[in-house]
């Protein structure tokens, strides 16, 4: 095991190959699950048999969807000599994009599996606009099923422009994306170089991991603490919990709760039921602030320190994607957004510009309107009070969903906060 913790997305169209990759991860790294160790030792003894394989990891894999079974790919853990992994939910999933911006799943790096047999599909597109938005670090692109293509160099060469293409198009550093021919199915150029790429003498993906760069963690920023629930406990008194998205948290800190505007002195913080006298980001804690009630306080509502309080937006300007729209959006639509553990609805006051999504550049100054595919600065204004944070200051706070017709339409990152 080692020190260091990555968040991972595996992103990529459907069918590309995302589960199989996993798997054989999991697989190639000694990290299968417990259980599923002990259920397959159990089962080759029935048989007679030892041993332990692949096909195996996948039947498992395929069974625990099926029972609908912690969202099979998502949250299992593997190990390489540089990290500890952990596979947050991935696009597909009901609810990726929120959970993504609620912090329940945010990835640092992402491998972008693209079917050699089918190159850059819908899916691919989207996925790859949403990782650049939500600030996504450094993308390794698996070029998958190789072996279905006869491993043929000139396959993998066109899937690999087509891809470069689509990161251009959304300003993806292309210099830092490394693309690996592999067969998740049949193991290549995943642990090890395959013979079957002779024409291939770059990394394979355990390399390609290895070398993702550390992520920082966010302890240096102030402390920012999206509440998810407010609970009474009998002796206690009124419980926020909620995970730390940046800073520290001592007790006898002075926070504030923003945008309900209450705050006091930190008396008690705990994490999986144990008193502690610090948490940090990442950790999930309950915590008690004296003279604080459970009406005083929503989920929504942002903790931070009382001399550096989180922003209440009166409107902000934020960088949108409009992913899928069935028809336009124009100045005066409010839709649900989900930001942190907060929804709001927030009427896009003002489309400020389009940008050309191949060059960056402002394509038009306040258009009509903006549909799918569109990149575009707007100017946002929340219905009701709400906290959030320009993402070049505190990015865990400085990105948000759109939501309408039971989808999410559009994500985006905050450029401004006017408050
Ligand atoms: P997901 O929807 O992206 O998670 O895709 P899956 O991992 O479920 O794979 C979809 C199908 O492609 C399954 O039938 C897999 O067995 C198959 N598949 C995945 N990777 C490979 C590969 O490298 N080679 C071949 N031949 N088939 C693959």
């Amino acid at each position: 095991m080692s020190e260091q913790h990555q968040n991972l997305a595996i992103i990529g169209h459907v069918d590309h190959g995302k589960s199989t990759l996993v798997g054989r991860l999991l697989y190639e790294t000694g990290s299968v699950p417990e259980h599923v160790i002990e259920q397959h030792r159990e089962e080759a003894e029935e048989k007679g048999k030892g041993g332990f394989e692949f096909a195996y990891v996948m039947d498992n894999l395929a069974e625990e969807r099926e029972r609908g079974v912690t969202i099979d790919i998502a949250h299992q853990e593997f190990s390489t000599d540089e990290y500890d992994f952990t596979i947050v939910d991935c696009p597909g999933h009901r609810d990726f994009v929120k959970n993504m911006i609620t912090g329940a799943s945010q990835a640092d790096n992402a491998v972008l599996v693209v079917a050699a047999d089918d190159g850059v599909a819908p899916q691919t597109q989207e996925h790859v606009f949403l990782a650049r938005t939500l600030g996504i670090d450094e993308l390794i692109i698996g070029v998958n099923k190789m072996d279905v293509v006869d491993y043929k160099e000139s396959t993998f060469d066109e899937v690999v422009d087509e891809v470069n293409q689509l990161l251009q198009q959304v300003q993806f550093n292309t210099d830092d994306a490394s693309f690996i021919p592999i067969s998740a199915f049949e193991g290549d150029n995943i642990a090890e170089a395959s013979d079957n790429t002779d024409w291939y003498d770059g990394e394979i993906l355990l390399e390609a991991l290895n070398a993702l760069p550390e992520p920082e963690p966010p302890t240096d920023a102030s402390l920012r603490l999206p509440i998810q629930d407010v609970y009474t406990i009998s002796g206690i008194g009124t419980v926020p919990v909620g995970r730390i998205e940046t800073g520290i948290m001592n007790t006898g800190d002075d926070v504030v709760f923003q945008p309900s505007d209450v705050g006091g002195e930190v008396k008690t913080i705990e994490m999986h039921h144990e008193e502690v006298p610090k948490a940090e980001p990442g950790d999930n804690v309950g915590f008690n602030v004296r003279g604080i009630g459970k009406d005083d306080i929503r989920r929504g509502d942002v903790c931070g320190p009382a001399d550096d309080p989180p922003k209440v937006a009166e409107t902000f300007q934020a960088q949108i994607v409009v992913m899928q729209h069935p028809s336009v959006i124009t100045s005066g639509y409010t839709p649900v957004f989900h930001a942190h553990t907060a929804q709001v609805a927030c009427t896009i006051e003002s489309i400020d510009k389009k940008m050309d999504p191949s060059s960056g550049e402002v394509a038009e100054e306040n258009p009509d309107f903006i549909q799918s595919g569109d990149a575009a600065v707007v100017t946002i204004r929340p219905q009701k009070p709400l906290s959030i944070e320009p993402s070049s200051e505190i990015p865990e706070l400085g990105s948000f969903a759109i939501r309408d017709m039971g989808q999410t339409i559009a994500a985006g990152k905050v450029l401004e906060v006017n408050e």
